[in-house]
């Protein structure tokens, strides 16, 4: 019979996506510094199996998806691993982890019912960690899964890595023992490496597992020893026996984590035991909820089958276990290209660029626009028009740039040019000496400016303007109608009622609305006012230090930075905006229409809570989080918005996420819902 020979472009894709790999490997396991995303790199992978199942003929030995990636670096002593370290295979859906589970029983045969350990996915990097007599000698990396490097002195500056084991050697653990696990590093503390790097003007880390691997395949051990990683256990290699020949080994997975548990090293506490396999969906589920509020990366869960003789029954293929899988998450990070990058004028007249994207879903929503800050953000990216790059959305967070491909860049990128002049007004657009921000310098006379200090006037946290929607201003604005927040006190029904979408009821009902808005308190109407830097808190700081607008705007640069929060560059601000005319004119017309109560000072004695600061996160059940926020600051308390060293109290209601991992990695104290009532409830009578 004729053989069918495989198609020279199939062995070409084949060869192409052999090198592809085989780069990417490199750049990911030994530079420690990945130019793409782990979906591309992962779609890479599946596209060669699949070609591999369909044209076996062409498998060969050295093909990527037959070996663990990486490979020791020749800077560290090697080490040969008695018992070899493999990856894992995956799987993205319920069907393909359901389809996990048919192939491995009908393997199993007779063995079907099967109790699964069921794991968080650390992203971070594998180590073995070999104890002899209880001490630890040797520490290594996965490396290439048989020659790993030795990191011993690294690994010894790990805080939650036990130098000796807990027991006696021989007795309650065997004379040698590997333990095998993930070592990485926490959120909180790969920020402060970024922020700190950044600030230094040094290359930044892409992700945890990159910064993690980074700070342990170092040759200095001091370095190491500043990047606070962490380590939990998910597994054994070369395990002797005891003194009187008893095995120590349990015959379950998750028994044999909690013995290594016993000896003093650190278990993920998230590991669970499922009873039967249609478990897993409820409990990767329940881990991709809790993702962001725990305090290190992961990246999917890793299912594994718990009985130890059955994990002997099912093997290994070349570079994964049969009995595991990891059942990944959808990707926070994803490829697509930059089709061009226009100008949005701020209300504070800067001009930012935006990167409109070719449509991309990645983190569960379509992206297409992501902000790219000012041109330092462009030239550390070192974007063009064109480029390939590398997006990210993580949890709530807004879409981000994170690198550009310069693999994938093609001969048609085109620079970003920014604008000499305002896009929208075009009056002419400065940098301030000092700032990396471009602005258009006509202020209230820009259209762009005036739209936003607009919306900015009667958003919720200003003067809170029922119905009247940033559309409406548009066309307000657009139609000449207002130019200034002081003009809308002048709209009068009928104009409004003939506006899109307006009918009369909607009309009556806004001027309702601007009427009310006319009883404001001291701190919102300055916030209204949209200077520069000036958030709700600095407004509230302002209006208790001075008591009255005329005092606000009298103050000198000098009495404004006694004020909390006030430092040199909200002062500047301040004090240019009271300089300006137009403004000058909006703000009296402003203090002529709107009224507040007057501030009386408070003692000491009635401001229990002065130089305290809470930050409020979650949802507090028994009054809403303003509530909340206005009744602490009535007892002097700060409220800010998010958590730092400096921090006293974080209040953490129902579904708290990362601030309250955050407060618990600084040793913030925390409270609960109940515990404020109850100290609101203490000052307040
Ligand atoms: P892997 O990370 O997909 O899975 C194996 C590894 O998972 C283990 O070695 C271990 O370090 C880790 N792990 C975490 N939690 C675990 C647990 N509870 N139990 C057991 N192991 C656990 O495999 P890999 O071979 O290290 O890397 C392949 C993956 O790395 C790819 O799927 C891709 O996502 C990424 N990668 C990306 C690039 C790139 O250029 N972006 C390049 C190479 C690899």
């Amino acid at each position: 019979m004729p053989t069918i020979e495989p198609s020279p472009s199939l062995v070409d894709r084949i060869k192409q996506l052999h090198q592809q790999i085989n780069h990417y490997n490199h750049q990911y396991y030994v530079l420690d510094e990945p130019s793409v995303p782990d979906a591309e790199y992962d779609r890479l992978m599946v596209e060669l199996i699949t070609l591999e199942q369909t044209h076996p003929e062409l498998k060969t030995l050295d093909s990527p998806s037959q070996k663990v990636g990486g490979q020791a670096l020749k800077t560290f002593s090697q080490i040969t691993h008695q018992v070899p370290m493999l990856s894992l295979d995956n799987v993205f859906s319920n069907d393909e982890w359901q389809a996990f589970v048919k192939r491995i029983q009908d393997r199993l045969a007779n063995d079907k019912s099967m109790v699964i350990c069921a794991e968080p996915k650390l992203d971070g990097l594998a180590v073995s960690l070999r104890y002899e007599q209880g001490v630890l000698v040797q520490a290594a990396t996965r490396g290439d899964g048989s020659t790993g490097e030795n990191i011993t002195e690294n690994i010894r500056t790990i805080k939650s890595i036990p130098l000796k084991l807990v027991g006696e050697s021989g007795v309650d653990y065997p004379d040698v023992i590997e333990v095998r696990g993930e070592v990485f590093m926490p959120k909180a503390s790969f920020e402060q490496l970024n922020e700190t790097a950044k600030k230094k003007g040094e290359k930044a880390f892409a992700n945890p597992r990159n910064a993690a691997a980074g700070s342990l395949r170092q040759l200095d051990s001091k370095i190491t020893a500043k990047r606070n990683l962490a380590f939990y256990a998910y597994g054994l290699g070369f395990v002797g026996k005891l003194a009187n020949e008893k095995t120590f080994l349990a015959s379950s997975h998750y028994q044999r984590l909690c013995q290594v548990k016993a000896l003093g090293l650190p278990m993920c506490p998230e590991v669970r035991l499922l009873t039967e396999p249609q478990q897993v969906q409820d409990f990767y589920q329940d881990i991709l909820n809790k993702r962001d509020s725990l305090s290190y990366e992961i990246d999917g869960t890793v299912l594994k089958v718990d009985d130890i003789a059955l994990q002997e029954k099912l093997g290994f293929v070349a570079r994964a276990p049969r009995w595991a899988i990891a059942y990944k998450f959808p990707a926070q990070e994803e490829l697509t290209t930059v089709e061009d990058v226009e100008f949005q004028v701020g209300r504070t007249g800067a001009i930012t660029p935006v990167a409109r994207l070719k449509p991309i879903f990645v983190g569960g929503v379509t992206v297409s626009n992501a902000t790219l800050h000012n041109q330092d953000e462009i030239e550390r990216l070192g974007l063009k028009i064109g480029d390939t790059v590398v997006i990210r959305r993580a949890g709530d967070v807004i879409p981000q740039i994170v690198s550009v491909v310069l693999d994938k860049r093609g001969d048609n990128t085109k620079a970003v040019v920014f604008p000499q002049n305002c896009p929208i007004c075009d009056s002419k657009a400065a940098k301030a000496e000092g700032e990396a921000v471009l602005r258009c310098t006509a202020g209230l006379f820009c259209q762009a400016q005036r739209k936003e200090a607009i919306k900015h006037f009667s958003s919720r946290k200003a003067h809170d303007i029922d119905g009247l929607g940033d559309k409406l201003v548009e066309q307000l604005v657009d139609e000449n109608l207002i130019n200034t927040p002081a003009d809308l006190f002048k709209l009068v029904e009928i104009e409004i009622s003939t506006m899109d979408r307006m009918g009369a009821k909607s009309a009556k009902n806004l001027i309702v609305a601007l009427e009310k808005a006319k009883n404001t308190t001291l701190a919102k109407f300055i916030y209204g006012l949209g200077i520069r830097e000036v958030g709700e808190a600095t407004a509230a700081n302002l209006a208790n230090h001075f008591c009255t607008l005329a005092a606000i705007q009298q103050a000198s640069f000098d009495a404004l930075q006694t004020v909390d929060d006030v430092g040199e560059i909200v002062a500047k601000n301040i004090v240019n905006f009271f300089k300006e005319e137009h403004n000058l004119a909006v703000v009296a017309t402003l203090d002529a229409i709107m009224t507040w109560p007057d501030i009386i000072v408070k003692t000491a004695d009635e401001l229990p809570l002065a130089e305290q600061t809470f930050v409020l996160t979650g949802t507090l059940s028994q009054m809403g989080r303003s509530e909340a926020k206005a009744a602490l600051q009535l007892l002097g308390a700060k409220v800010s918005g998010s958590i730092s060293a400096k921090t006293h109290f974080l209040v953490a209601g129902e579904k708290a996420g990362s601030k309250l991992t955050k407060a618990q990695d600084l040793g913030v104290a925390v409270l609960t819902e109940d515990e404020l009532v109850a100290l609101l409830a203490k000052y307040s009578s």
